[in-house]
């Protein structure tokens, strides 16, 4: 299994960076997890559009799928239109992106599978287990299983048991920590620190920690650090451009 990261930042994208998005790779199937504002563009710099083969959101904040639309425009905007493209979110999650065209203009580029959180189901090679995590609006994080590899990503959310769950054993947590050391007052059931993180995943035994959704202007090794003050493995920052082989 393959990650890329197309884009790490929280809130909105820093210059020459991108909002939360993630390309996973495996036997040459094409899974975008999260598309937010400007993955697209870092997407295009490795693969057409029409290369991707199935699109998971966690949640519907726009820093997590806004650029599904230029995804669903480039796709559908040529002579010769790939297949309808199948894309997975939560109920709802979805409506206000997939509204931004007028009624018909994208229809034919997408096929909506909307889940309930808590359920597993399969994408192409990947087995998908899903788990409702604390956020503002239904944010669903997800543990990924494809030729004996874990990957967990968090999306966004607030400390739970279940964070910690959905990263048992994982070979790699993607795991939001928008802030280095404390979540202010006002997000604190909603979004977790690099600190807490860092804990996190010495609990859950991940082999390898991927803090993502830094708010931008977060110094990088303030975070890093933080998050090694509780965990001993690998801890990198989900930067564009940046890959990991997870076999
Ligand atoms: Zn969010």
């Amino acid at each position: 299994m393959l990650l890329t990261i197309l884009g790490g930042c929280g809130a909105w994208p820093a210059a020459g960076q991108a909002c939360s998005g993630y390309l996973v790779e495996h036997d040459g199937f094409r899974l975008l997890v999260d598309l937010g504002h400007a993955t697209v563009p870092r997407l295009l710099e490795r693969v057409g559009a029409d290369q991707i083969d199935a699109v998971f959101i966690s949640h519907g904040h726009p820093d997590h799928c806004a650029d599904l639309n230029p995804l669903l425009r480039a796709r559908t905007m040529r002579d010769d239109p790939p297949a309808a493209l199948p894309v997975y979110s939560l109920p709802g999650a979805l409506d206000a992106v997939l509204a931004l065209d007028r009624p018909g203009v994208l229809t034919d580029a997408y096929v909506l599978h909307e889940f309930t959180a808590g359920s597993g189901f399969d994408i192409g090679p990947f087995r998908m287990q899903t788990r409702l995590l604390p956020h503002s609006i239904p944010n669903a994080g997800i543990r990924l299983t494809a030729g004996e590899r874990v990957l967990a990503y968090t999306g966004d959310s607030g400390p739970s048991p279940d964070r910690v769950e959905l990263a048992r054993g994982a070979d790699l947590l993607l795991a939001e920590a928008t802030h280095v050391e404390r979540v202010p007052e006002v997000s604190r059931r909603y979004l977790t620190s690099a600190r807490q993180a860092g804990r996190q995943a010495r609990e859950a035994d991940a082999g390898h920690l991927v803090l993502t959704h830094l708010q931008p202007g977060t110094d990088a090794s303030a975070a890093r650090a933080a998050a090694g003050a509780g965990y001993d493995g690998e801890i990198g920052i989900a930067t564009s451009g940046l890959s990991f082989d997870l076999s």
